[in-house]
């Protein structure tokens, strides 16, 4: 596919007049054309008042032709993915598998949310019957169901250039709710953005869609995604990256005349609690899990856990050693962009010079400035220490974690007692500890959006039942989540009908069921 550095307005492609700016290969710092050009604030009002005009036509589509767009977008994504993993690779030094692997998620999710705006899962319909003999008062008839909110600015992650980027689960969820989207992609891969923006472009053509159903302009956030976020023609917004960002857009957001829900998903060190039963069993196997989950993707996940409570013990002492072991042997790998890594060594920097805190590991420390090379970091630290100092909190995005040693298992709670809001808590212990420990599952369950027993938290499946959310700071809105079908929620709000007659009551509400969708009727749910 050749790249020209556009953005697209609905079905056109612009040549902004703002400055070009080139991707660049992290792996060796070559810049890889074409140049891009920023968009401007004329680009911004073009292209909402192109989504606000679509979403008059586009919120009216039934959920089956929703589903059919969706369908289109994935099938276009797998028609063309050898060039989407090849640009992939190249922008984002991912390997390839696992951009196939994020490709096949993302197509996956596309087809998901689809599939439940067609069944009616996000419709939420209900009915209350009228009952003009109700007493002292007559019961009017009420039907209410969620409606989508209007055009959707989405800020791609920089982690995830497909399954959170131009096509991924902001986008695929807006969608499915029946809301247009313009993209801010991230200028960590901009020709993979474009690729897959022009086969969204393409699927809304073939699918005869209202032109502005879908834009993508390229810019700098602080420039044209504040522009997006204030304009008042854009309803919400979805968001993954930092806490500074994401806090920037929900009070650009919370500023506007007419405030709108900004969906953050900010930063999390997703604790990982070892119990001694457990530990004192199988020290080495769980310091080799850990292992491997913090350095999975050369650390790059929100779900990366970055800070480790055990008791001390035996069992403590052999699970360190061996952890320090195998992190001082793990290879250097290249992270997403040079700004991440000279973040993540800033931070490995902060950390191996606070006091109380001991450096175990930190593997390949002669690694050169130029390039976006990361080395596995391991800390260790006690209770107190960390019940003192609050900045022991801080994300470190990247492959590094750090172990605080307990004295007791009420400092285990006390210090479960201070984490900030998080995406994840982990627990590992033997079945019988589970049970003697549910002060502090309890403590965990109030703190994060998905608990995890026995596992770790790195893998993050798209289902029904999935939270990826949870209590700011993870996220701006702890009553959401942005993976799932329920992803789909936040770009909806409940609307009722009050005496309407069923000719001009939406399908959903009708009395006669057409779209056969599960519905609650007068307090029960009754099935199609
Ligand atoms: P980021 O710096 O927050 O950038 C994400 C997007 O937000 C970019 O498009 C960026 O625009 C925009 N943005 C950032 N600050 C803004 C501001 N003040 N006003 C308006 N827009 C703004 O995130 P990142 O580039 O992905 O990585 C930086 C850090 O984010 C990492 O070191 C890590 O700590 C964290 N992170 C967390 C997660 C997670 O899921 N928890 C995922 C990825 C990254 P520009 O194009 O101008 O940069």
């Amino acid at each position: 596919m050749k790249l020209e550095g556009l953005s697209i307005l609905g079905q056109a492609r612009v040549k902004p007049a703002g400055k070009p700016n080139a991707a660049v290969n992290p792996a060796t710092g070559a810049v890889i054309g074409p140049d891009y050009f920023w968009s401007t604030t004329a680009d911004v009002d073009a292209a909402t008042e192109l989504a606000a005009k679509a979403f008059v036509e586009f919120s009216r589509w039934p959920g089956r032709r929703r589903e059919g767009f969706l369908k289109r977008v994935a099938e276009l994504l797998e028609a063309n993915a050898a060039d989407i993993v090849e640009r992939g690779h190249l922008e984002t030094a991912l390997p390839t598998a696992r951009l196939q692997g994020e490709l096949a998620r993302t197509c996956f999710q596309l087809r998901q949310y689809g599939e439940a705006a067609a069944r009616g899962l996000c419709a939420g319909a209900r009915i209350d019957h009228a009952d003009p003999n109700r007493k002292p008062l007559p019961k009017p008839d009420l039907r209410s169901m969620m409606v989508p909110l209007g055009p959707v600015v989405v800020f791609s992650a920089s982690n995830f250039p497909l399954a959170y980027s131009v096509a991924g689960g902001d986008t695929a969820s807006a969608f499915a709710a029946g809301c247009p989207v313009i993209v801010k992609p991230h200028q960590g891969h901009l020709g993979t953005s474009e690729i897959v923006g022009l086969l969204v472009q393409q699927a809304a053509r073939e699918g005869h869609a209202p032109a502005g159903i879908f834009s993508m302009l390229y810019g700098a956030g602080r420039d044209v995604g504040i522009a997006l976020v204030k304009h008042p023609l854009v309803k919400a917004v979805g968001f993954t990256g930092s806490r500074s960002g994401g806090r920037a857009l929900m009070d650009a957001a919370a500023a506007r005349p007419e405030p709108i829900p900004v969906y953050a998903e900010m930063g999390s060190i997703n604790p990982v609690f070892f119990l001694s039963g457990i530990l004192n069993q199988k020290p080495e196997e769980l310091a080799a899990g850990l292992h491997g989950s913090v350095t999975l993707g050369v650390g790059q996940f929100c779900t990366n856990p970055g800070l480790i409570f055990v008791e001390r013990g035996d069992g403590a002492k052999v699970f360190l050693q061996k952890l320090a072991s195998l992190m001082a042997a793990t290879a250097p790998g290249t992270m997403l962009t040079a700004d991440l890594c000279a973040a993540y060594r800033a931070g490995v920097g902060k950390f191996s010079q606070a006091s109380g805190v001991k450096r175990l590991a930190l593997a390949g420390a002669d690694l050169g400035p130029g390039k976006a090379q990361a080395g596995a970091a391991l800390f260790v630290t006690d209770a107190e220490t960390f019940l003192k100092n609050h900045h022991l909190m801080d994300e470190v995005f990247g492959p590094s974690t750090l172990v605080v040693q307990c004295a007791s298992r009420a400092q285990m709670l006390e210090a479960a007692k201070r984490l900030e809001g998080q995406l994840t808590a982990t627990l590992h212990g033997l079945p019988e500890e589970l049970d003697a420990n549910r002060e502090l599952v309890e403590i965990l369950a109030a703190k994060a959006g998905r608990l995890v027993f026995n596992g770790f938290p790195t893998g993050v499946e798209v289902a029904h039942a999935m939270t990826h959310g949870g209590p700011y700071p993870a996220t701006s809105d702890g009553r959401s989540t942005s993976v799932g079908t329920r992803a789909v929620d936040r770009f909806l709000r409940p609307a009722s009908y009050q005496n309407f007659s069923d000719a001009v009551l939406p399908d959903e509400l009708k009395e006669s069921n057409p779209l056969q969708f599960a519905r609650l009727v007068d307090g029960k749910m009754i099935l199609p």
